[in-house]
């Protein structure tokens, strides 16, 4: 999608389907307030980016976008070994399903736009990676993140990528199609591969559903629809949305709107000098909801966990390493396999460390590094903090149109 001028997401789109098929009337609430990216979503563009990379080139991760710098938004990050590595996990499955199926590379897609005009004009996204042999069509979707597991059970985002996948092929190759295999890779989770299938017709029926909760993001603001859920997450208004603070209200026995000193209205009704000392509280009351966490975990611990709940374990995902280096280093050259070493060159700080007695030689290799200019983020800050100011966006214009959420 890049370079054109087409938004990067549509507002009805396969990857927000969670939140505004639930919640229909976040769809024109998100319209009034600017979209944040965060680090972890650049963090998984970029890997997006590297993924895209190697299964065009039909060739296995190898260390090759190593040290690569990416920008994305305000972020930038260098690629490193353990992005490769989890990239290589995404490679290999969808490898192996293209030749378990006999399917040749080129009838891969990556990066694929999907669309259901038919539906709605807006109602599009970009599909990870799909193929089809003849009778069943492949679907992949790449989860970066590790904070939530993703299940590719009823997973919205995925019966929209199937369907749009579905209807992208001509009507002939579409006639043959019995099924839809979805597939979700999360490399940095504990279950990286997780895959439903689905019958067409279970997928016709998921059509019908999508199109009425189309239109219902569409009615009138006094008729829209809102609901608070697990979908709020990522939700860019909940800053401004009453159903949010209810449903957190509710859900914390009235604590919430005591933290946050009676704010009932939304947030751009409330005094700016409230929402300063909100601000300012940040840091205590996530100590607090964190000490809130510990003291459950510690109760499970001790054998009485809340209702509802059980003490849990929750294995950090490990990288493959060599069981002995130099074994494997033996049987590998034995095997007549190249290049099985790489050589890394230290960083300029190993370096300047390494010759730190020989200022002669220090000063001769010291134009060979620089600093890459800084990305700036925008902070808020005191007022007599030396950070430089930036342009400021008009509150009031911020939020003009945002009266009913
Ligand atoms: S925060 Fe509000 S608008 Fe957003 S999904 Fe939740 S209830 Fe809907």
């Amino acid at each position: 999608m890049s370079g054109s001028d087409k938004a990067a997401h549509s507002p009805i789109g396969a990857s927000s389907a969670y939140r505004w098929m639930a919640c229909p009337g976040s769809v024109q609430a998100c319209k009034q307030f600017p979209s944040t990216q965060s680090k972890y979503a650049a963090e998984g563009t970029i890997a997006h980016r590297v993924a895209e990379y190697y299964l065009r080139n039909h060739k296995a991760p190898n260390g090759e976008y190593v040290g690569e710098r990416e920008e994305e938004g305000d972020f930038v990050f260098v690629v490193n070994e353990d992005m490769e590595h989890y990239v290589e996990v995404y490679y290999d499955i969808v490898s192996y399903h293209l030749a378990s199926t006999g399917t040749p590379w080129s009838a891969l897609q990556v990066e694929a736009e999907i669309s259901l005009p038919h539906i709605h004009p807006d109602a599009w996204g970009t599909c990870d990676a799909m193929f089809s042999d003849l009778r069943t069509l492949h679907v992949f979707d790449l989860k970066y993140g590790r904070g939530l597991e993703v299940e590719s059970q009823d997973n919205p985002q995925l019966k929209y990528y199937a369907l749009g996948a579905y209807y992208s092929l001509d009507e002939f190759h579409r006639n043959e199609i019995e099924e839809v295999v979805v597939h979700i890779v999360q490399p940095r989770v504990q279950n990286p591969h997780k895959m439903t299938t689905y019958k067409i017709s279970e997928l016709l029926e998921f059509e019908t559903q999508l199109a009425a909760a189309i239109q219902k993001t569409e009615l009138p603001p006094d008729q829209l629809t809102f609901a608070a859920g697990s979908h709020c997450k990522f939700c860019q208004a909940k800053v401004g949305c009453s159903e949010y603070r209810s449903n957190l209200n509710e859900k914390t026995n009235g604590m919430f709107e005591k933290m946050v000193g009676g704010a009932k209205p939304a947030v751009q009704e409330v005094e700016v000098s409230t929402l300063v000392s909100l601000h300012e509280m940040k840091e205590d009351i996530v100590s607090y909801l964190n000490a809130v966490s510990d003291y459950l975990l510690m109760l499970a611990r001790s054998g009485k966990p809340p209702e509802g709940y059980r003490l849990g374990q929750h294995l950090p995902r490990v990288n493959r390493t060599w069981v002995d280096e130099n074994d494997a280093m033996t049987t590998l050259s034995e095997l007549g396999v190249d290049n099985i070493t790489t050589v890394k060159l230290k960083s300029p700080s190993q370096i300047e460390k390494l010759l730190s007695k020989n200022k002669v030689l220090l000063e001769k290799v010291k134009n060979l590094w620089h600093k890459p200019p800084a990305v700036p983020v925008d902070v808020l800050v005191k007022e007599d903090s030396e950070k430089p100011p930036i342009e400021t966006i008009d509150r009031n214009t911020l939020f003009s149109q945002y009266k009913d959420v």
